[in-house]
């Protein structure tokens, strides 16, 4: 495209819908850094999420990465598709990102990427740590969000989500975006997070849906204790739920918000094999 070209396809550009999430980053300082912290480069395909016009989508592909790109807007979609015709590493796809299975999008190995809309933040990260799940994915959320995320044990951020993706995942909180490189700017600060799939995550796929569950559960009673925890959510007795914590050798006046994800899943376990 030329800049005549980028003039006028900018002089005739559709509002952002907000429904959709859309603020566009602009920086492309930033741009640059979040396709670096992919790290996907000639020979790699890169899922991403959300491209809008393209901004994210030419970082990567100036890397020299193949592209699936993935956009729900109708005309987003289509303007792409002009915008980059001929471009053989791009491949647009427009659809609803969550009706999509991303492993079968490609055979072997792929990252993920997106600026991500922030309606629909969580059910996209469950989404992609299906299997078979991106070597890594690297998402520009809202910051809260993503400090959530990435928290350790015993803070204030750390939760059920923070247990469930890092379950699956190792969560990293890479760096922090303003508001004003985007348009419109969101009301909401964002920040960019890397999900590195883990090669042994702490629950296989037969107990993720349990585990999930459990740990939202748990974090539903945070202030209490992990032995009045285990005895109001299975309904059991002061022994039964003692025995349960002692065969994980943890602490039955733990609270929810110190136990690791390993702990979780060991608490689980050890309740699956009792029951
Ligand atoms: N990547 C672009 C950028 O950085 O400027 C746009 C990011 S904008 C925050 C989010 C994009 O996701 C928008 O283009 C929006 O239309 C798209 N989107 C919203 N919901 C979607 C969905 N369910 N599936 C796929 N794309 C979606």
């Amino acid at each position: 495209m030329t800049n005549h070209d980028e003039g006028n396809a900018r002089a005739t550009r559709p509002h952002a819908r907000k429904s959709l999430g859309q603020h566009f980053l602009n920086d492309t300082r930033i741009l640059g850094r979040i396709a670096s912290a992919v790290g996907a480069g000639t020979g790699d395909t890169v899922i991403e999420i959300g491209p809008g016009r393209g901004a994210l989508t030419d970082q990567l592909l100036r890397r020299g990465a193949t592209v699936i790109a993935i956009e729900l807007d109708t005309l987003l979609a289509a303007r792409l598709r002009q915008r980059y015709a001929g471009e053989s590493r791009l491949m647009i796809v427009e659809s609803d990102v969550l009706k999509v299975q991303l492993g079968e999008m490609v055979s072997g190995e792929y990252f993920l990427a997106g600026n991500i809309p922030y309606y629909i933040t969580t059910p996209i990260l469950f989404h992609a740590l299906r299997r078979p799940r991106p070597a890594r994915a690297v998402y520009l959320v809202q910051r809260e969000v993503g400090e959530r995320i990435a928290a350790a044990p015993a803070t204030s951020e750390y939760g059920a989500l923070s247990v469930n993706v890092q379950a699956l995942a190792r969560a990293e909180l890479l760096f922090n975006v303003p508001s004003r490189a985007f348009s419109p700017p969101p009301k909401v600060e964002s920040a960019v997070i890397r999900v590195t799939p883990r090669e042994d995550p702490v629950v296989d796929a037969s107990e993720e849906k349990q585990f999930r569950e459990f740990v939202i559960a748990a974090f539903g009673l945070r202030r209490k204790q992990m032995r009045r925890v285990l005895r109001t959510l299975w309904n059991l007795g002061p022994e039964a739920a003692e025995a349960i914590l002692a065969s994980c050798s943890i602490d039955p006046e733990r609270r929810p918000e110190t136990l690791s994800p390993a702990e979780f899943a060991a608490v689980l376990r050890s309740r699956l094999t009792e029951s």
